[in-house]
C-alpha cells in the first residue's frame, strides 16, 4: 500500500522559489576584483537566474546539456548555480587551478556545450578554448571589460529576455542538476553527476543543527571555491534557509579574508585547513586587529584539521572550528565532528581530541570499514577502508565504466580513505589509502604525524610521506615549512613527536622546505613530494 503523500519534487527550482517568496530582501555581497563590494538582494539574484535560464534556452540549450563555468566565487556564479539547473541544464563547474590539458579533457569528457567564463580568467580559458567543441561562449564582465570576438556578453544576454516569460521546467528530481570532476592526484579526473534530489536533500542536511546548522540568521562566506564540490553545497543551503551570502571573489589570501569576515559580520565560513593555518598565524601576530565576534563557526574539511589548529583558534581567539569530512562523490558532506552531549563537560583535552576526528555520519549517510578480514568492528582501533552509502552518495562515475571498482557489489562507495570507527560511529581518518606508510609490514598514519608536527609552535605546515627503504619497505619522511622568523632542528621536531608515538612511527628525518606543493583544491600535493624524495633512503637525497 502506497502512502498518500504528495510526490513533491526536490529540485533546485524549488529552492529558488522559496528564496524568491521568503527571502527577497536578504542580501548577497560580492568582493569584486578591485576589492569594491557589489551588493544586491535575493530578489535580484532570483530574477537574474531566471533570465539566465530563459536566455540559455533561447540559445538552444536542451534538457541535460552541460554548461561549464570557469569563475571565482561571486554573484554571477551564484546566478549560474540556479539559472543552469532551472533551464534543465547541468551546471559543470570547472576547476580554475587545473592545468589547461586537464581542463580541456574534463570539458570534452563532460561534453560541455556552453561555457560561462569570468573575465579575470580569460587568459586561462584561451589556453584550452580551441580544444573543446563549445557551442556558445558567454563572457562574464567581472571587471567591466568588453566581450571578446565570438563571445556573448553575460549582461547583454540577461537584458535580452523578459523574466515574465520564464516558466519553470517540468523537472524530475532524479535528473542531473550539476556535475563536478574529482581533483584526484592519480589518474584522470572522474565526473560525479549530482541529481536535483541529492542536492536538495544535501542542502537540508547541511542545515540540521548537529550538522552545520545553516540558518536564516547566518551570514555565510564560502572560502571553498564554487568549483570544488559546489562550494560544499553552501550556496544552495544558504538560499534554502535565507542566509545572507558573502563571496570573496578572487581574493583568497588570509588577510583579505579576515577583512571581509570582520566587515560583513560573517557567522559561518568554510574551507580547507591551509587557509585557516595562514589565518591563525595572522591572528596570533595581531590578536586585536580584527573583530570576529560574529563568527560562530569555521568549517574545515578537505584534509584533516590539525588538533593544534582547532585548539589555537579556540584558546587564543575564542573561535570555533567545525571539522567535517567529505568528498566530491558525496555532494560533499559525509561526517561532522560536532561535540556530542556526553562530552560537553569533559576536560578540554578530550574535547579537542574528539573534534580533531572526522565525526559521525550525517543523517542518511551510512559508514562501514573493511580490511582483509572483512568488515571492521567499531572499536576505534581496527583500521580499514571507509565505505559509504546514502541519499547523496554517487552510484557511479560519469561515463567511466573502467572505474566501477570504486563501488562494491552490494552498492556501497569505496572512499579510498583508511579509517577506524569508534563505538559511537565517530570516524577517525588515518590516511588516504595511497598515502599510508607501510613500514616492516605495519601501517603508520601520515595524518597523525602531520597533525602532531603542526602542533609545534615553529611549524607552519608539515607533510609526512612514505619513502622507499631497503630494509623496512617504506619509512616516513617529514617535510616541514617553518613559520617566518622561527627555527627548529630536525632532532627537536622528532623529540616533539616522541612522547605521542611508538618509536618505529617516528619519521627517520625531517626535510625543511620553503613551501609544500598544493593540489588544485589547496591540499598538500604528496605525489610531488614523493617524487622529489623518491630515492632519499636508497640513493642520495633526491632532488
Ligand atoms: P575531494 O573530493 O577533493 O573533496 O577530496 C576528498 C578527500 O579529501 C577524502 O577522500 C579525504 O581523503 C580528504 N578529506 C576530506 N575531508 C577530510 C577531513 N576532514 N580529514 C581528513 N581528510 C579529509
Amino acid at each position: 500500500m502506497d502512502g498518500l503523500i504528495m510526490d513533491y519534487q526536490l529540485t533546485i527550482p524549488a529552492i529558488l522559489r522559496r528564496a524568491a517568496s521568503l527571502y527577497a530582501e536578504k542580501e548577497i555581497v560580492t568582493q569584486r576584483p578591485d576589492k569594491s563590494l557589489h551588493r544586491y538582494q535575493y530578489a535580484d539574484m532570483v530574477s537574474r537566474a531566471r533570465r539566465l535560464a530563459l536566455a540559455l534556452r533561447k540559445l538552444g540549450l536542451t534538457d541535460g546539456d552541460r554548461v561549464g563555468t570557469l569563475a571565482w566565487n561571486h554573484y554571477q556564479h551564484l546566478e549560474a548555480y540556479f539559472g543552469i539547473p532551472c533551464a534543465g541544464g547541468v551546471l559543470h563547474t570547472l576547476n580554475l587551478r587545473l592545468h589547461e590539458d586537464d581542463l580541456a579533457y574534463i570539458a570534452s569528457h563532460a561534453e560541455d556545450r556552453f561555457v560561462l567564463v569570468d573575465e579575470t580568467l580569460w587568459d586561462l580559458f584561451e589556453k584550452f578554448r580551441d580544444r573543446v567543441a563549445w557551442n556558445k561562449v558567454i563572457w562574464i564582465p567581472t571587471r567591466g571589460g568588453a566581450a571578446p570576438e565570438g563571445t556573448i556578453d553575460y549582461e547583454e544576454l540577461l537584458a535580452s529576455v523578459d523574466e515574465s516569460d520564464f516558466e519553470e521546467p517540468d523537472l524530475d528530481e532524479r535528473q542531473a542538476a550539476a556535475m563536478c570532476y574529482t581533483s584526484g592526484t592519480t589518474g584522470r579526473p572522474k565526473g560525479v553527476l549530482y541529481s536535483h534530489r541529492a542536492m536538495a536533500l544535501h542542502s537540508l542536511g547541511t542545515c540540521l543543527s548537529d550538522s552545520l546548522a545553516v540558518s536564516e540568521s547566518d551570514t555565510v562566506l564560502p572560502v571553498v571555491p564554487m568549483f570544488h564540490a559546489n562550494a560544499w553545497g553552501l550556496p544552495y543551503a544558504a538560499a534554502l534557509v535565507g542566509s545572507k551570502q558573502v563571496f570573496p571573489g578572487p581574493h583568497l589570501d588570509p588577510s583579505s579574508l579576515l577583512d571581509l569576515l570582520a566587515s560583513e559580520r560573517v557567522t559561518l565560513t568554510a574551507g580547507v585547513p591551509t587557509i585557516w593555518l595562514g589565518m591563525l598565524q595572522i591572528l596570533d601576530e595581531h590578536p586585536k586587529r580584527y573583530d570576529l565576534s560574529a563568527l560562530r563557526a569555521m568549517v574545515v574539511g578537505g584534509s584533516a584539521a590539525p588538533r593544534a589548529m582547532i585548539e589555537g583558534f579556540w584558546q587564543r581567539h575564542g573561535l570555533r572550528i567545525v571539522h567535517a569530512w567529505g568528498m566530491t562523490e558525496l555532494c560533499p558532506l559525509g561526517t561532522i565532528s560536532t561535540l556530542p552531549s556526553k562530552l560537553r563537560d569533559a576536560p578540554p583535552a578530550e574535547q579537542f581530541s574528539r573534534m580533531a576526528k572526522q565525526g559521525p555520519p550525517v543523517p542518511f549517510v551510512e559508514v562501514r570499514g573493511r580490511n582483509e578480514q572483512g568488515l571492521i568492528p567499531w572499536d576505534g582501533k581496527t583500521v580499514g577502508e571507509l565505505e559509504v552509502r546514502g541519499v547523496w552518495v554517487a552510484s557511479a562515475y560519469y561515463n567511466r565504466p573502467d572505474a566501477q571498482d570504486s563501488f562494491t557489489d552490494d552498492g556501497w562507495f569505496r572512499t579510498g580513505d583508511i579509517v577506524a570507527i569508534e563505538p559511537d560511529g565517530c570516524v577517525h581518518l588515518q590516511d588516504r589509502a595511497k598515502d599510508v606508510i607501510k613500514s616492516g609490514g605495519e601501517w603508520i598514519s601520515s595524518v597523525a604525524l602531520e597533525n602532531a608536527l603542526m602542533g609545534h609552535p615553529a611549524v607552519a605546515e608539515a607533510a609526512v610521506i612514505p619513502v622507499a627503504h631497503p630494509k623496512w619497505d617504506e619509512r616516513p619522511l617529514a617535510v616541514v615549512v617553518l613559520k617566518d622568523g622561527q627555527s627548529a632542528s630536525a632532532d627537536e621536531l622528532i623529540e616533539h613527536l616522541r612522547p605521542h608515538f611508538a618509536k618505529w612511527w617516528l619519521p627517520d628525518t625531517v626535510e625543511f622546505v620553503e613551501q609544500i606543493p598544493k593540489t588544485s583544491a589547496g591540499k598538500f600535493l604528496k605525489t610531488a613530494l614523493r617524487e622529489q624524495f623518491r630515492d632519499y633512503f636508497t640513493g642520495g637525497t633526491g632532488s
